[in-house]
């Protein structure tokens, strides 16, 4: 691998191989193996995997898990829920599993994602001895001198708290063989490019690098071409296509009918609900306002206090909490088992927000819903998601909203069922064209006054 620093060129993959321990399964085997009985993985991790459950890998597995055993740095880009932390975790516990000095380090941009990692390392590693500590901010950093001396093999870690430890020496990178930067692009989005090129410079110049991202923006591609050496490139599905077995559906309001909308819906579900509002401010005050006896309310935003936010991720896993009101932080790389239904209270400035929010719902191969509140400032927002993931999206005015009762007997029920994103110009009115029925229903109406008076 090349180095940003002009270290020394890596030595032939060659030798990395033979680390790996068992020797190398034939090619084809690598790439598509029917089960992970096609890797050269211990018995006790085999052991560890039936354990999870995991029988088949998944497909960014597949086609993950062969290189990064190989010792080859990679680019993953992969759809939310698809099994990608898996993908980079078994190798790394693979290939850790004898080692007593910290070998990996994994970077994640939120401290939930990246107690989400660890707790994947856990289940599948610690039976193999691998020992993960988590260095995230937001936390005393006591807890961290904790698990930075208990000889963890593998770092998962934000950036800014590991930079705080480079920086007062508590934590030497000088054995790291692995490293990955997950959600690359939402790092990037978050202003730390600069704290990441900090990072890289304190790595060895020989290291195999995996980075998993879901665009590359021109800041991302600079640090593949400096730090990166012949990537292998997996891509599992187009990237900017929400995952399909997501029923999504698209209501017209008004901003000041949106939370009466949002309390109707919420007492006619069953299930778990993730609700995307845009600042943190606006968290507090919905969830003030939808909090309720039979309504377990919990909130997310970068303001609360780091336990606060373990606790009510927590609590959301575990059914305490029904409903989760967050901001975008919540948006990607959270896997909350079954939740049933993402509410957009307020509807994403970017289309690739919209692509990882409604990602939440319908993980891996269960059903899902996804319920976007539009208003007439959003229209420029849903054409940019129809144009990124080349679908119209069905709109439809809210039910018991003003634009819903006007709707009301101008067309044919069930002209509007809410569905699936349909092939562009094929159906569905236009979010954010002047062909939008919730356009066309009041003026039909005042026409058809002026014909009475
Ligand atoms: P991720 O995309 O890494 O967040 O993973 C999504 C979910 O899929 C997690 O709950 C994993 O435990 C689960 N998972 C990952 N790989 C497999 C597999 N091969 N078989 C079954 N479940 C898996």
């Amino acid at each position: 691998m090349t180095s940003g620093r002009g270290g020394p060129a890596h030595p032939p993959r060659q030798s990395r191989r033979k680390r790996g321990g068992s020797g190398e399964p034939p090619r084809e085997t690598c790439l598509t193996p029917p089960s992970f009985a096609g890797y050269p993985f211990y018995d006790t991790l085999r052991a560890e995997l039936e354990a999870a459950g995991y029988r088949t890998p998944t497909p960014i597995q597949a086609r993950a898990i062969g290189p990064a055993l190989e010792g080859k740095d990679l680019i993953g880009t992969a759809q939310t829920g698809t099994g990608k932390t898996a993908a980079f975790a078994l190798p790394i516990i693979h290939r850790l599993h004898r080692k007593l000095e910290l070998g990996a380090l994994v970077l994640a941009p939120t401290r939930e994602l990246a107690k989400q990692i660890v707790g994947v390392f856990n289940d599948l590693g610690s039976g193999v001895g691998i020992r993960v500590a988590q260095i995230v901010g937001g936390m005393p950093v006591e807890g961290d001198w904790k698990a930075l001396s208990s000889w963890p093999n593998v770092v998962v870690a934000t950036p800014g708290r590991l930079i705080d430890h480079l920086e007062q020496g508590s934590v030497g990178l000088s054995e790291i063989e692995m490293f990955v930067i997950d959600e690359a692009d939402r790092m990037h989005d978050m202003g730390f490019i600069p704290q990441i090129r900090r990072i890289i410079a304190a790595l060895p110049a020989e290291r195999q690098t995996m980075m998993f991202t879901a665009t590359m923006p021109p800041d991302v591609e600079r640090i593949v071409r400096r730090n990166m050496r012949d990537p292998v490139k997996i891509q599992v599905g187009p990237a900017s296509r929400p995952v399909e077995q997501t029923e999504q559906r698209l209501y017209y309001l008004e901003e000041t009918e949106k939370t009466r909308l949002l309390q109707t819906l919420l007492r006619k579900e069953t299930g778990r609900v993730l609700v995307f509002v845009k600042t943190k401010r606006g968290v507090d005050r919905l969830a003030r306002r939808v909090h309720g006896r039979h309504l377990r309310v919990t909130r997310l935003h970068g303001d609360r206090l780091q336990t606060d936010r373990d606790e009510s991720m927590a609590g959301f896993r575990e059914g305490r909490y029904r409903v989760l009101i967050a901001t975008d932080i919540a948006a990607r790389g959270i896997d909350v088992a079954d939740i049933e239904h993402v509410i957009n209270y307020d509807f994403p400035h970017s289309p690739e927000d919209y692509i990882h929010r409604i990602g939440r719902t319908a993980r891996l191969t269960a059903p899902g819903r996804a319920t976007s509140f539009v208003t007439p400032h959003d229209r420029r927002h849903v054409a940019a998601v129809e144009h990124l993931i080349d679908s119209k999206l069905p709109l439809t005015p809210a039910p018991g909203t003003r634009a819903g009762s006007r709707h009301h007997g101008s067309r044919k029920s069930g002209s509007h069922t809410p569905g699936r994103g349909s092939p562009k110009g094929k159906a569905g009115p236009a979010a954010g064209g002047n062909g939008g029925t919730a356009e066309k229903a009041p003026r039909k109406r005042r026409r058809r006054r002026r014909r009475r008076r």
